[in-house]
């Protein structure tokens, strides 16, 4: 046997593991950036050479560590989903696993939240072969919404690949990825097409409440869709929360149109980002909770609107003369 094979191929010192949890822990610390074959190397003090022994480039080892972690959090999520209860009970215990999982491991956590993209998935080698099952078992391998965990739908944007047993795995098909038609002038979403105004489609995640306050306690911001515009009949009732209150203009004031521009301001709920401004049913702008929207307005009598990001509003009548 030559002697290469006895370098090559002797004991290894340092486990993929303990090369792998060095890689999350620079993650987690600098962000995907710093995951480099030398810096992996100097973090448990090794030499270069036995890391390029594991991993033959930066990105089969950045797809191992993806592939590790999201391994180890989806079979604990998926149990979650399979627990005893109707479907809420159940996608509740999996929202919580989600939000425990992460605080008790917050170096992998930091490994999903960079996402698959940012460990340079493009240049990952063809496919890690994922854990074979035992030959002989009813087990099919399939694409899941890497987010609900369900079958995915048109528009789940991350797949993972997971095990699926017909006749034990729950069947259902991701409802929190839904597209919705938003007006491109002001952002805010609307029921449907009447035809007068400028639309696009976009993407939103659609939570249970309590997942989202589960998300929000762990410091996940989730992407949910923006309100309804206002005045078209699909206002949800019952919100939670202070609805915003103008301050500007006050109530039923009467402003000279001659002063060109009206300032339009309104006081939010802390957990206000925007507020979008209108005149009637015209989108007037947005800003910040306190900023100054100004409104060049003609004269005649208004329905001012003052909305925030969360679909809460105040309105009042205003005469521009
Ligand atoms: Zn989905």
């Amino acid at each position: 046997m030559p002697l290469y094979y006895y370098l090559v191929a002797r004991p290894a010192r340092y486990s993929v593991d303990e090369l792998l949890d060095a890689a999350a822990a620079l993650l987690a610390g600098d962000g995907p950036a710093a995951v480099s074959m030398s810096a992996v190397a100097r973090a448990v003090g090794a030499p270069s050479g036995s890391v390029y022994h594991r991993f033959p480039t930066r990105a089969a080892l950045c797809g191992e560590l993806w592939m590790r972690t999201e391994e180890r959090f989806q079979s604990g999520f998926a149990d979650a989903l399979a627990s005893p209860g109707d479907t809420t009970e159940r996608c509740v215990a999996a929202a919580r696993f989600a939000v425990q999982w992460c605080r008790e491991h917050p170096v992998k956590a930091q490994v999903l939240l960079a996402g698959a993209d940012a460990l340079d998935r493009a240049a990952w080698p063809e496919p890690s072969v994922p854990h074979v099952p035992p030959p002989g078992s009813n087990l099919k391998r399939v694409e899941f919404c890497a987010l609900s965990g369900d079958f995915p739908n048109q528009f789940c944007t991350q797949h993972v690949e997971g095990w699926f047993i017909p006749g034990v795995s729950p069947i259902k098909t991701c409802d929190v990825h839904r597209e919705v038609l938003v007006d491109v002038a002001s952002g805010l979403r609307v029921p449907l097409d009447d035809g007068t105004r400028q639309l696009r489609r976009e993407v939103y995640e659609f939570w249970p409440g309590e997942f989202l306050t589960l998300f929000e306690q762990a410091g996940i911001p989730r992407r949910v869709p923006p309100p309804f515009l206002p005045n078209n009949g699909s206002e949800l009732a019952s919100r939670s929360g202070q609805k915003p209150v103008i301050v500007s203009p006050s109530k039923k004031e009467i402003v000279l149109a001659s002063t060109k521009r009206i300032p339009l301001r309104a006081k939010a709920e802390g957990d206000v980002r925007e507020i979008f401004w209108f005149a009637g049913k015209q989108f007037v702008g947005k800003a910040a909770p306190n900023q100054v929207v100004e409104w060049t307005a003609t004269a005649g009598d208004y329905e001012i609107t003052a909305l925030d990001d969360h679909g809460r509003a105040d309105s009042h009548s205003v005469t521009v003369r």
